[in-house]
């Protein structure tokens, strides 16, 4: 499945532990903007439905699109624009929404008054970066109607378990990920290893997408740089399923620069104009 991103607001209020060295804030500091301030993106707010010059939709049917990655989808500032996002989501039915949160105890009165038992084509990320939150969200995430359920433990900075939660056989994936940018919050190898063995025994499947800047294995503390990040959370084999036995680093695309392989998303459209020339 491809994938791409869609921001509709940018911008977000830190709201627990986890948002201490928000990235967001990070990268809008970096070009002199304040991350505080939210803003609905007018460019792209309705990107879903954007469509080319042959009238072809620029997000191909079967994309994953993750949303609002620089803000929180449930966001209260959000209100007033979430309903035409639902709107756009019910529209394009072709397309899965990762949708994402912190926000877990609002969510319930933030859902479409049509949302029934769930759209079937938006995946629930809860995320939770310590047990204490863990314990907070994940039952609210396991109690409201949703069709698709999934727990990501990013940036984890102590240790958790969901061995409880897995075994409502509801959640279908957990991701862990480490401190990035500004952050030098330790991850862990041993967290990670409890919570993929967690997944193992409970049949779930298990994505450790990156190491953080600072990670611990054998009472050893290695500084990480971001393009490794990915590479060395797969060549740790904590994975279910384990498909990146032989992934090696690779460069950056050069048409978007946006990852570090081109995954042949052509979402940006560049790597599409250069084929076609
Ligand atoms: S909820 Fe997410 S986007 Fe918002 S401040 Fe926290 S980490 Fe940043």
């Amino acid at each position: 499945m491809l994938d791409c991103i869609w921001n509709p607001w940018h911008g977000c209020k830190k709201y627990s532990e986890g948002c201490l060295n928000c990235y967001m804030y990070y990268l809008d500091k970096q070009r002199d903007k304040d991350g505080s301030k939210i803003y609905k993106v007018k460019t792209n707010f309705d990107l879903p439905l954007k469509k080319d010059k042959n009238g072809e939709y620029k997000i191909k049917s079967g994309t994953l699109v993750h949303v609002c990655m620089t803000s929180d989808f449930f966001l209260d500032e959000a209100d007033e624009w979430r309903e035409e996002v639902w709107n756009i989501i019910k529209k394009r039915n072709d397309l899965t929404f990762w949708l994402q949160t912190k926000r877990a105890n609002v969510v319930k009165d933030k859902l479409p008054s049509d949302w029934g038992v769930g759209y079937n084509n938006v995946i629930m990320c809860f995320t939770a970066e310590n047990q204490i939150r863990a314990d907070e969200r994940v039952p609210i995430l396991l109690d409201l109607p949703f069709k698709r359920r999934v727990v990501m433990c990013a940036p984890m900075i102590s240790e958790i378990t969901l061995d409880k939660y897995l075994k409502s056989n509801k959640i279908e994936q957990v991701l862990v990920d480490g401190e990035n940018y500004d952050g030098n919050r330790p991850l862990h190898y041993e967290w990670v290893e409890k919570l993929y063995n967690e997944c193992k025994n409970n049949n779930v499947k298990f994505n450790f997408i990156g190491t953080g800047n600072y990670f611990v294995k054998d009472k050893k503390t290695y500084h990480i740089i971001k393009a490794y990040q990915g590479v060395m959370a797969r060549r740790s084999h904590l994975q279910l399923p384990d498909e990146n036995k032989n992934l090696k680093l690779q460069p950056k695309c050069l048409n978007c620069k946006r990852n570090n392989s081109c995954n042949g998303c052509t979402w940006c459209m560049k790597c599409v104009k250069k084929n076609n020339n």
